[in-house]
């Protein structure tokens, strides 16, 4: 079983990497892992930005919100990530971020066509949050995205960000990093007056599956590996 050392240095990575693919905003945006066996999970604190995560600022937070471990402050939106993990046992890491396509894309009140591979990872379902585009800091909104959620691996907060989720780290991650690639693409295409065509739904369902996998088959986890990679290079470099 995973260590909590190696639980945080996976935290770390998480958001390093999504910070690599330039989803940090300053020093808003978060990721959250579960601990194993227990009712607290790991979080990446606040008044940092994601790409100066470090094993020594992670805070221990309960299912309640309380932060029961660690020096640093605790996000204000820490009720995305608790009510997520008290009303779904199945989840184990929670990302939330605010990147530019995602969020310019759900402001246009359309349905995400799987204009390349990226979007047919959301063909099951991307659920739209829209009761308020404000902060969700209170356990009542929190609770309302969880439920929103339902099965699904992602959620478009209208005007706000996104919320992904996964069985480990690797999942959630890299589900941001394709939900923002699909946005992007779809509104490239929606730049020269498209799309004209998409993959149809059901091939999209099977493409999703060939590609991205279940959750827990950690075929996801493998192109998270890619980017950690790709982090670790860039510090060896500098
Ligand atoms: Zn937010």
């Amino acid at each position: 079983m995973i260590t909590i050392e190696e639980l945080k240095e996976k935290l770390v990575y998480g958001c390093k990497v999504l910070a690599f693919e330039g989803q940090s905003d300053i020093i808003w945006g978060h990721v959250s892992c579960r601990l194993p066996g227990a009712d607290t999970f790991l979080m990446k604190s606040a008044y940092l930005g994601l790409e100066e995560a470090s094993a020594n600022n992670i805070i221990s937070v309960d299912l309640e919100g309380n932060k029961i471990e660690g020096e640093a402050k605790l996000h204000s939106e820490v009720p995305i990530h608790s009510e997520i993990y008290k009303m779904h046992p199945r989840i184990n890491c929670v990302v939330h971020t605010h990147p530019s396509n995602a969020v310019a894309f759900s402001s246009l009140g359309k349905e995400l066509l799987p204009v390349g591979h990226e979007a047919c990872l959301f063909s099951s379902g991307l659920p739209v949050y829209s009761d308020t585009t404000d902060l969700i800091r209170e356990k009542t909104r929190g609770y309302d995205l969880a439920k929103c959620l339902g099965d699904n691996n992602a959620i478009l907060m209208r005007n706000h960000g996104i919320v992904t989720v996964g069985t480990t780290v690797g999942e959630a991650v890299m589900t941001a990093i394709l939900l923002e690639k699909a946005c992007y693409m779809y509104l490239l295409a929606l730049q020269f007056g498209g799309p004209k065509y998409w993959t149809d739904p059901e091939e999209a369902k099977i493409k999703k599956n060939k590609i991205y996998g279940e959750p827990g088959s950690g075929k996801l986890d493998i192109a998270f590996d890619y980017y950690v990679r790709q982090v670790k290079k860039l510090k060896n470099n500098s």
